[in-house]
């Protein structure tokens, strides 16, 4: 305990610099704080179960009254295989340990009194026990506030889907997530409340969280938000009720969401360090300490260019949680102020995968998920997909690239890329994610595909254009819940262009662009035959006839996609040309004085969706591969695979 309470106080040192007060964040608020919890809840460490009871004083911003009051009781899906997460996890390599027979890996939550005004309400279960459907009892109007009692207790799995503990026989590390009874979202007259699917994440309203924890006092906590108590050696707040506990007092404003971890303080510890008026700890276990420096450096590399590129990180405080191998379902995951990365402790490479890119990517979160806050499970684009590519400019900016060599680069969209092409023509973008066809569809549809998109709209209206867009949609509608027709709006508005087109073709349709350089030929031009001279015809041997040969290219267009690209080619009298093929029909063949020598469609990189670079070149005498250019091969296509296997 002691040890537990000087690490507190180190970090608490760094705060009491400032002026920030951990217990009041924003003199205004930053969102509409439709949603606010006071939760307290108390853990039993060797059974990894919880009782809570929590006060959600909850705000009808919609447009029609409603007399129901829906609420997420996550842990259910993991309580066996009836759920509809279990049958739609079933098969996905992720979710196999849900088979076993251990009752320990299994979760549950289970509501033990819902009340309001002093009055006792039931309800119903919705599409499964994940949503609980509670009958307020009367209507509640437009504007009114409501404050529901809830009171609770749960189990944790064994860690998957992003919760639950792992470790020994008793555990020795546990995700809270998803842990407590949480509102579903009430939008113009209808509320946003869907089970917990196995390809889905969450969505919420902004509020404001006190949580106070009880916990053994050998256990450290990382959590979403400031600790409030703990100020001197002597204010520990010991639990009158639980005998070697001690309550942790959390506070969080203007977030949608509250989570945390907990191990023996004994496995694990924390570095903290300010940047640009943050608090930053980074969580870690003293085995996987190499990769500290690397996440501590990442999380800078992220936050500055969040800042720059949409808006400064408003929190004072951000976790930074390095999730132990075996709890692997828990990490890569992200939480308003909180975020769990990944390491690797083999990695003579220092492939920039895990402990930079998962750590970035999580950080990334914070804004899209964490500010905009958009709908993940009807437009899960509008975050994976938007932090994908965030991830992948932060990393370009920061790293270069995700592997490098003297020789040899793998580009910070290698992953996409490879990802993309796995799937492209399953399920489009604007597609709900539990309605993809499976895991891999979704992943496409939900990061790789976004991403790329988002490249390609760059690539259109170029860099300074882009970044426009990306700062006016995440400043006008942080904290807003955008939908994906404001960031069209805002592209549209911005740039002045129609885009129409594009958002038919890449957002709403699975049709591909995949235009390739099908045929080089060499025509020899000849003369001869039957001619007419003056004294009548006269035989001559056909023969090549100036000026010589000629170059012909035939180009094909086998996506659907429609779209003019660039044609560079270089003849054999050393000229060159460039011209535009509209790519409306399947095929075109165009014609040169001398024949090509080489040539590459899209020269610009205007499209970086087109699918077969392979093809989009060609030369006529082939260089020179020696030593070098093999060894790159085989190095480039063993980290791309190492790096496709990750996808977090
Ligand atoms: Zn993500």
């Amino acid at each position: 305990m002691q040890r537990l309470v000087k690490m507190v106080l180190l970090a608490l040192g760094c705060w009491s610099l400032g002026a920030f007060d951990p217990g009041h964040w924003f003199d205004k608020p930053k969102s509409p704080r439709i949603a606010n919890y006071r939760i307290e809840a108390a853990l039993d460490w060797p059974g990894k179960a919880l009782e809570g009871r929590e006060t959600i004083s909850w705000r009808n911003t919609g447009t029609a009254a409603t007399a129901e009051f829906p609420l997420h009781l996550y842990l259910n899906a993991f309580k066996g295989p009836q759920t509809i997460f279990a049958k739609e996890a079933a098969g996905e390599r992720e979710f196999r340990r849900f088979d076993a027979r251990d009752p320990r890996s299994y979760g549950y939550c289970r509501l033990l009194s819902v009340s309001m005004d002093g009055r006792s309400l039931d309800g119903h279960f919705g599409e499964d026990e994940t949503v609980y459907w509670v009958r307020l009892g009367r209507a509640v109007a437009p504007g009114e506030t409501i404050r529901l009692e809830v009171a609770w207790e749960s189990r944790f799995p064994r860690v998957l889907a992003r919760t639950g503990w792992s470790g020994d026989g008793q555990g020795n590390f546990l995700m809270g997530a998803q842990w407590f009874p949480k509102a579903g979202v009430y939008e113009g007259d209808r509320w946003i409340c869907h089970a917990y699917h196995a390809r889905t994440e969450f969505y919420a309203d902004f509020g404001t969280y006190d949580v106070e924890l009880s916990l053994p006092n050998a256990l450290l906590l990382a959590h979403v938000g400031a600790q409030t108590n703990f100020k001197t050696q002597e204010d520990v707040t010991p639990d009158p009720k639980r005998k070697l506990n001690v309550i942790w007092k959390l506070h969080a404003e203007d977030v949608h969401d509250f989570a945390w971890a907990v191990m023996p303080s004994r496995s694990w510890s924390f570095k903290s360090f300010e940047y640009r008026g943050v608090q930053v700890l980074c969580y870690y276990q003293p085995e996987n300490k190499s990769n500290l420096e690397r996440q501590m450096f990442a999380a800078r590399v992220a936050l500055r260019h969040g800042a720059e590129w949409f808006l400064p990180y408003p929190y004072p405080v951000l976790s930074v949680v390095d999730v132990p191998a075996e709890a692997h379902g828990a990490d890569g995951m992200e939480y308003p102020t909180l975020v769990t990365a990944s390491s690797t402790r083999f990695d003579p490479f220092a492939l920039r995968g895990e402990p930079e890119a998962v750590t970035v990517h999580e950080i990334g979160h914070q804004w899209f998920y964490g500010m905009l806050a958009s709908n993940e499970v009807e437009e899960a684009w509008l975050d994976e997909g938007f932090t994908s590519w965030f991830t992948q400019r932060a990393l370009e900016r920061g790293y270069q690239s995700l592997f490098s060599s003297r020789r040899f680069q793998v580009g910070t969209d290698a992953v996409e890329h490879l990802t993309y092409w796995l799937a492209p023509s399953v399920d489009p973008i604007s597609w709900p994610s539990f309605q993809t066809r499976d895991f891999r569809s979704y992943v496409v549809a939900a990061y790789a595909k976004p991403a790329m998109m988002l490249a390609q709209l760059e690539a259109m209206i170029g860099r300074p254009q882009m970044e426009l867009v990306m700062q006016t949609y995440a400043r006008e509608f942080a904290f807003r819940h955008p939908k994906g027709r404001d960031f069209r709006r805002v592209a549209e508005r911005v740039t002045g262009r129609d885009l129409s087109a594009f958002w038919k073709d890449w957002l709403d349709g699975t049709d591909v662009l995949d235009m390739a350089i099908a045929k080089v030929e060499v025509r020899e031009v000849m003369e001869g035959g039957w001619m007419d001279s003056p004294k009548g015809a006269a035989f001559a041997a056909p023969q090549p006839a100036a000026p010589g040969r000629r170059g012909l290219i035939t180009l094909v267009r086998r996506g659907g996609i429609r779209a003019p690209i660039t044609l560079w080619v270089r003849l054999e009298d050393r000229s060159e040309r460039r011209l535009t093929w509209d790519g409306q029909d399947r095929w075109t063949t165009f014609e040169f004085d001398s024949p090509v020598t080489a040539a590459v469609l899209d020269p610009d990189g205007n499209y970086p969706m087109l699918k077969d670079r392979l093809h989009a070149s060609y030369l006529a005498k082939p260089l020179r591969r020696g030593f070098h250019y093999w060894s790159q091969m085989v190095m480039g296509a063993l980290t791309g695979l190492l790096q496709g296997a990750g996808i977090g």
